[in-house]
C-alpha cells in the first residue's frame, strides 16, 4: 500500500463497512445477483467491543467469532444489540454445550462426535441449532473440515440427528496470490454444495470468502462472506 492509499483509506468502522458493502454490491452486480442474497458476517476476533458496536450502529447484524473464550465477554456486553453470532472456529467437544447455549449458528462442524454432542446439547436446551459443515477443499492438515471425499457420507449421517438443522457448507481455502486459482477452488466448493444440495435440500448457505477474496467468492456463488480486517482494520 502506498502512503497516499494509507491516507485516503477509510479509517472509521462505518466507512470501512460502507466500502465493504460497495465491494459486495459490485461483485453481485458483475454476476447478476442481488446484494440481499449475500449475508455479511463481521469477524470480531481480537476486535474490541467499542469497534464492534460502531459496526452494529452502522447496520451490521451478523458477527462471527473463531475464539470461544474471547467471544463470551463480547457477547455479554453486546447482548442489548442482539446481533446474530456465528461460531466459525475450531470447536472442542467440551465446549459443545456452551456454544449451543450462546451462539446462533455453528459453521465449523467437521466431526460426527461433535455433531452428536451439539445435537444432544440442543435437545437438552430445547432448541434447534443451525450448523454448517466445514469442508477442507485443499486438504490442509493445519485446517479443520471434512475432506471432500468424506462429505457425502458425513452429510447423510448428520442430517439424521434430531436437533441439528444442517443448512450450509463453509470452507477456508488456502491463501493464493493467483486470483484464478482462488476462483477455481471456490468454484469447486460451489460444485460440492450444488451436488449435496440435490440430496439434502435444506442446504442453502455457502460461507466462502474473507477480506482478501470475498468478491471472488460472491462471483462464484457464496451466500455468506466472513470479513474481519476489511471492516475492523489489521489485527494487532
Ligand atoms: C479470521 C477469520 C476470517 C476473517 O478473515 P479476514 O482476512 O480478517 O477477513 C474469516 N473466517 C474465519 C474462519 C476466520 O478465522
Amino acid at each position: 500500500m502506498t502512503v497516499a492509499d494509507a491516507v485516503t483509506r477509510p479509517t472509521t468502522v462505518a466507512e470501512r463497512l460502507a466500502e465493504v458493502r460497495q465491494r459486495l454490491h459490485a461483485a453481485c452486480g458483475r454476476v447478476g445477483r442481488q446484494a440481499t442474497e449475500v449475508t455479511l458476517v463481521g469477524v470480531t476476533k481480537t476486535v474490541e467491543v467499542d469497534r464492534i458496536r460502531e459496526a452494529l450502529d452502522a447496520g451490521l447484524s451478523h458477527l462471527g467469532e473463531s475464539r470461544f473464550q474471547e467471544a463470551i465477554p463480547k457477547m455479554r456486553e453486546l447482548a442489548d444489540r442482539a446481533p446474530l453470532w456465528h461460531f466459525i472456529g475450531r470447536l472442542q467437544g467440551n465446549k459443545a454445550r456452551k456454544v449451543t447455549e450462546i451462539f446462533d449458528r455453528v459453521e465449523s462442524l467437521d466431526s460426527l462426535e461433535l455433531a452428536r454432542k451439539l445435537s444432544s446439547a440442543a435437545e437438552e436446551i430445547g432448541r434447534e441449532l443451525h450448523v454448517f459443515v466445514q469442508v477442507n477443499p485443499d486438504e490442509e492438515a493445519s485446517k479443520g473440515g471434512l475432506l471432500p471425499a468424506d462429505l457425502p457420507a458425513f452429510l447423510d449421517e448428520v442430517t439424521t440427528l434430531p436437533c441439528l438443522d444442517v443448512t450450509g457448507l463453509m470452507a477456508i481455502p488456502a491463501r493464493r496470490d493467483d486470483t484464478d486459482a482462488t476462483r477455481r477452488v471456490f468454484g469447486r466448493v460451489r460444485e460440492m454444495f450444488e451436488i449435496q444440495r440435490q440430496r439434502h435440500p435444506q442446504l442453502r448457505h455457502l460461507s466462502l470468502g474473507m477480506s482478501a477474496d470475498f468478491d471472488i467468492a460472491i462471483e462464484e456463488g457464496a451466500t455468506e462472506v466472513r470479513v474481519g480486517r476489511a471492516l475492523f482494520g489489521e489485527r494487532g
